[in-house]
């Protein structure tokens, strides 16, 4: 494990060149009086003193950009003495009024990260601030970002302000109120390579949609090197989901995580410009595939002695249509119905291979007179599974228990493909597994239920990879054995880039 240079504030400085304050770009924050020439003469001494009053252990810049007398959203200034935000920095303004009331004089603009000594109006640049907009705002090079997901980024822990390494992307969400479904898809979707780069790697300050702009804002704190508490509110993404989902993902009720990641992937695609062609955002260059549908009705044939499961009838016609998927469902057999007090307690298990031979081509399925059968036509780079856990029954949502086993690596998904030589290897890894916990055993009691999410560090295989659980808060790290023992219900694979079948670093089964 490498040491790390620490300054005083207990942040790691290795990495980091003091950068000037950018003082430039004022144009857009010039509604308010302008600092006159005289405070901008003589400012150095006093902001010295000020600077000293400044409190980074109360700044959290995580929630929703309001001001806490007006609750506008515009011109927002946080005081870096308490935490609190205000609008405006004229005579006439909130942040103006508290600087006097409250004795407390260094604001930071929430939106350009310049920071002002009221009530005197002056703009204060210093490098010591540096840390403060970056904990605001932070910002990533293609070098760091292309570290993350190699063995460098496990020998690396980042420090908070009391000193406590953290390893940057394995940090807690908060839990604000019955959020955590939502958190399991954000720490799944932010830990896919491509998606999560674009998002470091964006500087939306247009015409973006909000939801895009606070999901990359979100990320960019996820993966914060330099945070000054190692954990992450996802309030403001979260208000901003409720909002754009017309009420139907919220932070104050249980929800299901599969339709959650639905919407988002589909709004975020939409927000990014993506049309309904192939990789016209990154969303679709990430997960899209193709899947074939082949149906054909069942007759019925009064020769067949009513036992026999109807089959394909080559001889009739066989529709066939291709449609892309985001993600690829799978049905778990149904657990038995009757149990008796000896088998109680046996939890059917089925191998991954059973749950995804529906998309080999030949497992055919019946329901409402008519046949099914599906293959895929082309694997995107990651595939999300979605194992059907659910069922509506009456009034209650029961839950099937079925484990299902999986290996962490080397899942070769090409009997689930036609496909031309010239596709992509079909050898996947592991990198994201959500699993539910309820207490209330089949049925689905969304108020006693846990979401957890696995996630995949550094590369993949042997002393290269280390795994995480993280729910909500709580993050631990877990050994590989223990992952496939829970009731999983979304996993994300990524495609081998070699696909290769076994991997000289391979220590799994
Ligand atoms: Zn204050």
């Amino acid at each position: 494990m490498s040491t790390v240079a620490k300054h005083a504030n207990g942040q790691d400085g290795s990495e980091r060149p003091a950068k000037k304050v950018r003082l430039e770009d004022d144009a857009n924050d010039e509604e308010e009086e302008a600092p006159s020439s005289r405070a901008k003469a003589e400012p150095q001494k006093a902001s010295d003193l000020y600077l000293d009053t400044i409190n980074r252990a109360v700044l959290d810049f995580d929630f929703e950009k309001v001001c806490s007398v007006s609750s506008s959203n515009i011109n927002i200034y946080g005081c870096l003495v308490c935490g609190k935000y205000f609008q405006g920095r004229g005579r006439n303004s909130y942040a103006f009024a508290h600087s006097i009331h409250d004795d407390h004089h260094v604001f930071i603009n929430l939106e350009t990260t310049k920071v002002y000594v009221l009530p005197d109006g002056y703009p204060v640049s210093d490098p010591s601030l540096e840390d403060i907009s970056f904990v605001l705002v932070p910002s990533f090079t293609p070098a760091a970002v292309s570290t993350l997901s190699t063995p460098a980024h496990l020998q690396k822990p980042s420090y908070d302000l009391s000193n406590k390494p953290y390893l940057p992307g394995y940090i807690g969400l908060n839990n604000i109120k019955r959020n955590d479904y939502m958190n399991v898809i954000i720490h799944s979707l932010l830990h896919v390579p491509p998606l999560r780069d674009h998002l470091l790697l964006s500087n939306f300050r247009g015409k973006e949609s909000e939801l895009l702009k606070r999901f990359a804002g979100l990320a960019k704190k996820l993966w914060n090197p330099r945070l000054f508490k190692s954990q992450v509110s996802p309030h403001e993404f979260l208000q901003e989901v409720h909002r754009a989902s017309a009420g139907k993902f919220s932070l104050e009720k249980q929800g299901d995580p599969v339709e959650f990641l639905g919407w988002l992937l589909n709004h975020l695609h939409k927000d990014m410009g993506g049309t309904k062609k192939r990789n016209s955002s990154v969303i679709f260059s990430t997960f899209q595939g193709e899947v074939r549908t082949e149906t054909q009705q069942v007759l019925v044939r009064p020769d067949a002695g009513g036992s026999e499961k109807p089959r394909f009838d080559i001889d009739r016609e066989i529709k066939s249509t291709v449609s892309p998927f985001l993600f690829l469902a799978a049905d778990l057999p149904p657990p038995p119905l009757f149990q008796d007090a000896v088998e109680k307690n046996i939890i059917p298990q089925v191998s991954i291979q059973s749950v995804l031979a529906k998309y080999d081509g030949q497992t055919t399925q019946e329901s409402m007179g008519h046949l099914r059968r599906y293959k895929c036509q082309r694997l995107p780079r990651y595939i999300i599974l979605h194992f059907k856990r659910f069922t509506k029954n009456m009034f209650v949502e029961e839950k099937n228990p079925t484990i299902v086993n999986f290996p962490l690596r080397g899942l070769d998904f090409k009997e689930y493909l036609d496909a031309p030589p010239s596709h992509p290897p079909t050898v996947y890894d592991l990198i994201a597994n959500v699993t539910h916990e309820s207490a209330a055993g089949t049925t689905r009691d969304k108020e006693s239920t846990v979401w957890k999410v696995h996630l995949r560090a550094g590369a993949g295989g042997g002393e290269h990879e280390k795994w995480f659980q993280i729910q909500d808060l709580i993050v631990e790290e877990i050994r590989k054995e223990m992952i496939v023992l829970g009731e999983t219900v979304l996993q994300i694979w990524e495609r081998r880039p070699d696909g290769s079948p076994t991997n000289s670093m391979e220590v799994d089964k």
